[in-house]
C-alpha cells in the first residue's frame, strides 16, 4: 500500500516535470500531504511500552499502564481520531516489535542513532539525563569513582550503553529498573544508573537509604524522548509531530507535565 502511493507520487512528479507546469507542481504537492498512514488505516494505534518507569509509565491501581506517556498518546490518538491500544512488553522488545506486534512504541525512549537505524521517532517531546543512585553512605562523586565498580540498570536502556563505556565496571542488568534498585539497597550493587525522572522516584522511596546524584556532574549529555514509530511512514511522523505542536501550544501538554511530573 505505502509503496502503491509513493509510486504514484513519484509519477506525479515525474509529470510536472515533464510539463514543467507550476500548478501540476503543487497539486503534487498538496496530494503528497493529504497521503494517509497506512499505520493507521484500520483506526486502531498499538502502542508499545514498558511499564516499568514512573512517572512517564507504571502500572495503575486499576492494574492498566498509566502515566505521563500514556497520557499523551491517549491524546494524541484522540487528536488522530483513532483508537488507541497499549502493549506492555519489556522495553528491550519495543524497537524490534514495531511493524509486527505494535505500530509505535512509547516509553521514555531516548532518541539514538542505532534505534534510527531501524526505526523512526517524533519531534522530541521530554529532554532528560542518567542519574547516579548509590547507597546513601557511599563516596562515589565523580565519572572516575564509577570505574571497576559494579553498576545496575535496565536492559538496552542508555543507562546501560553508559555502563558498558565506563572502564573495569560490571554492568549488571536487570529487566526493571526497580530490581536494580532493590538490589542496591540490599547492598548488592555500587550504583544504579537510570534516567533522572524515574531515579527521583525512586530515590523518593527510601529517602534514607539512596542519594540521587545528577548525572550531568559525571559528564552525562542530555537526552531527548521521543515516540517510535514505523520506518518510512511519514504521513504518520507528520500527524504525530502536528497533534505534540499543537498540544504545546493549546496546554495540554504542559496541564499532563503537571499531572504527572514530581
Ligand atoms: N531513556 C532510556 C532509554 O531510552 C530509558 C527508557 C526506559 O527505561 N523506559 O534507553
Amino acid at each position: 500500500m505505502k509503496k502503491i502511493i509513493s509510486l504514484i507520487l513519484a509519477g506525479a512528479m515525474t509529470a510536472a516535470l515533464v510539463t514543467g507546469c507550476g500548478s501540476t507542481q503543487s497539486d503534487s504537492n498538496a496530494a503528497a500531504s493529504d497521503v494517509a498512514s497506512e499505520t493507521l488505516s484500520d483506526g486502531v494505534l498499538t502502542v508499545g511500552t514498558n511499564a516499568e518507569f514512573p512517572p512517564f509509565e507504571y502500572v495503575g491501581d486499576n492494574g492498566q499502564p498509566d502515566g505521563f506517556d500514556i497520557a499523551l498518546i491517549k491524546a494524541i490518538g484522540e487528536e488522530l481520531g483513532v483508537e488507541v491500544v497499549i502493549e506492555n512488553m519489556e522495553f528491550d522488545s519495543l524497537v524490534s516489535s514495531i511493524g509486527s506486534k505494535t505500530d509505535v512504541a512509547i516509553a521514555g525512549m531516548t532518541v539514538t542513532e542505532e534505534r534510527q537505524q531501524s526505526v523512526d521517532f517524533s519531534e522530541p517531546y521530554y529532554n532528560a539525563v542518567q542519574h547516579v543512585l548509590i547507597p546513601a553512605d557511599s563516596t562515589i562523586a565523580t565519572y572516575d569513582d564509577l570505574l571497576g565498580k559494579t553498576i545496575g540498570c535496565q536492559l538496552g536502556t542508555t543507562g546501560d550503553f553508559i555502563i558498558e563505556e565506563i572502564e573495569g565496571a560490571t554492568d549488571q542488568q536487570y529487566n526493571k529498573a526497580v530490581d536494580a534498585v532493590n538490589d542496591l539497597v540490599n547492598g548488592r550493587l555500587d550504583a544504579v544508573i537510570v534516567d533522572s525522572n524515574p531515579a527521583g522516584v525512586f530515590a523518593a522511596n527510601f529517602p534514607d537509604q539512596i542519594k540521587d546524584l545528577n548525572g550531568e556532574d559525571f559528564g552525562f549529555g542530555i537526552e531527548e524522548y521521543a515516540i517510535a514509530l514505523p520506518k518510512g511512514d511519514t504521513a504518520l511522523k507528520e500527524a504525530i509531530d502536528v497533534a505534540i505542536t499543537n498540544m504545546k501550544e493549546d496546554g495540554t501538554f504542559d496541564k499532563l507535565v503537571d499531572e504527572y511530573m514530581e
